[in-house]
């Protein structure tokens, strides 16, 4: 037994051989999901919804700290609804499944199964807003939605996911554009601080936009293979929807006015975008802050007198200030260790009947398997030092990606050379702004506009593509 589990462990690709393998390898060894019958649509599995509790409980923490209320929409959505906004009906159509019946009998109107709520929110605002007293509207709802994706992977692209979003309704254009960059700002600050994974904030060019929108802001990240990911979008509608909907508010000179609208949401992609960033040979590597565990405690020799009862009162004193567990089962230390490296536990602590004589345990930390020997009376703090090491360490690994990948060109054929010469990654370039020249670059150098980061560098005078005069610099890259 303790032999085929030990072959289970060892048996994932590894990364240089084959990323996506690896990747599909971590999702299953680490029980984050299983496949199921129904083609992108998969089983979160406990582990892994135990890091999406995670996720939510401290980016619902931030919503309600910046005045957002949770409500709860419908899932479906009548076609005549979702037609009223043409721009976003024609975005989403193609993705939209449908419910055509309602037990045996043919509905008269088919209902769409909501793939974003935006529909759904205007007909509720239209209802319940009619004064300037009535806004702002701060909402926000966690449910799952349903795109009809033609190629999907676990987390990153599946045809159910989680997520959250938030819809808000203001008064001046002014204050909805504040929010929308408020919450960019906030997914920000998460994925940086609590998933230790550095994004470029920016915009997406006009071809790139949400369906609907006037403006989409996003966060992409920089995966471990070199590809892009976008990880968070915040949209502002201007009050097209509003229009589209007629929603109006009696200002405070009794006057009329459409109101200002914005849009934003992550999904259980982040968990996709965790794996890919931190993940190594041994399998996942887990921010503290959104690890199911965060510290695994593992009896050595524990069979022998008054192993357990130490390694258990010593997990007691740890769950007093972190996510503690103990692994007592009969499995080798050495299988153990394994697994919860496979797990991407950020820390371990063995205790041997060597290390209790010795008043001590030992810590290894998952990311650089440094060992620390610890005396048993400073394990409290010690473990909270070892879990922001471990933050701050995976969080320099992957800049150090991200840099290193990260290239300048000034021509199509630097870009072309940089991406052979070195691997996939980032490539900051400059933009006249024509959507021409952005279709052109993906298609002879196969790197795509990611986004029009908010911090500008001048890299050139002139486009990449055209040699016009430039109107901005671009990341380009390949996206998952
Ligand atoms: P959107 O509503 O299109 O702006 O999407 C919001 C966020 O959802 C995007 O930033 C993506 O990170 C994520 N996302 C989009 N499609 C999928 C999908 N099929 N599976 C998981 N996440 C997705
Ligand atoms: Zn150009």
């Amino acid at each position: 037994m303790a032999n085929n589990q030990k072959k289970m462990v060892d048996d994932i690709t590894s990364m240089d051989v084959d990323f996506a393998k690896w990747y599909t390898d971590v999702c299953k060894k680490a029980e984050l999901i299983e496949y199921t019958s129904i083609k992108g649509c998969m089983v979160i599995r406990p582990y892994g919804y135990a890091i999406w509790e995670n996720i939510q409980r401290i980016l619902d923490g931030m919503f309600k700290a910046t005045g957002h209320e949770n409500v709860c929409m419908p899932m479906f959505i009548p076609e005549s609804l979702l037609q009223k906004e043409a721009d976003h009906v024609e975005g989403f159509a193609p993705e939209c499944a449908w419910v055509t019946y309602g037990g045996n009998e043919k509905l008269e109107e088919r209902l769409c199964v909501r793939p974003t709520s935006e529909t759904l929110f205007c007909e509720h605002f239209k209802n319940i807003v009619h004064s300037h007293r009535d806004l702002p509207k701060l909402y926000n709802q966690w449910v799952s939605v349903v795109r009809w994706e033609k190629t999907t992977r676990p987390f990153l692209r599946s045809r159910e996911f989680l997520w959250q979003e938030g819809h808000t309704l203001h008064a001046t254009p002014e204050e909805a554009i504040e929010e929308t960059e408020k919450m960019l700002g906030i997914y920000t600050k998460f994925c940086q601080e609590d998933l230790a994974m550095p994004v470029i904030q920016g915009q997406k060019t006009e071809s790139d936009k949400f369906a609907g929108a006037e403006r989409t802001y996003c966060i992409e990240a920089l995966m471990h293979d070199g590809k892009a990911l976008q990880a968070g979008t915040s949209h502002y509608f201007g009050d097209g929807f509003a229009k589209a909907f007629d929603i109006q508010f009696a200002d405070k000179n009794n006057q009329l006015q459409y109101p200002h609208q914005t849009s934003w949401g992550v999904t259980t992609r982040l968990i996709g975008a965790i794996i890919m960033t931190h993940g190594d040979d041994n399998g996942l590597v887990l921010p503290p802050a959104v690890a199911p565990i965060q510290a695994i405690v593992i009896p050595v020799a524990q069979h022998k007198d008054g192993v357990l009862d130490a390694a258990n009162e010593l997990c007691d004193r740890l769950n007093k200030v972190c996510r503690a567990k103990i692994d007592d089962s009969n499995n080798t230390p050495g299988w153990k260790f394994a697994e919860y490296e496979m797990k991407g536990v950020p820390v371990r602590i063995e205790l041997g009947p060597r290390d209790i004589e010795a008043g001590q345990c030992v810590v290894v930390t998952r990311h650089n398997r440094e060992k620390t020997i610890v005396p048993l009376d400073k394990i409290e703090e010690v473990i909270l030092e070892k879990l922001e090491e471990v933050r701050k360490g995976i969080y320099e690994k992957a800049l150090e990606n991200r840099e290193r990948r990260t290239y300048i060109a000034h021509n199509m054929d630097e870009i072309i050379a940089d991406l052979e010469k070195n691997g996939d990654g980032f490539v900051k370039a400059m933009w006249c702004g024509d959507e021409a020249c952005e279709d052109k670059v993906k298609e002879v150098t196969g790197v795509g506009s990611r986004c029009i980061p908010l911090e500008q560098e001048h890299i050139d005078d002139k486009c990449v593509c055209c040699g016009k005069p430039a109107k901005c610099m671009v990341y380009w890259g390949k996206a998952y």
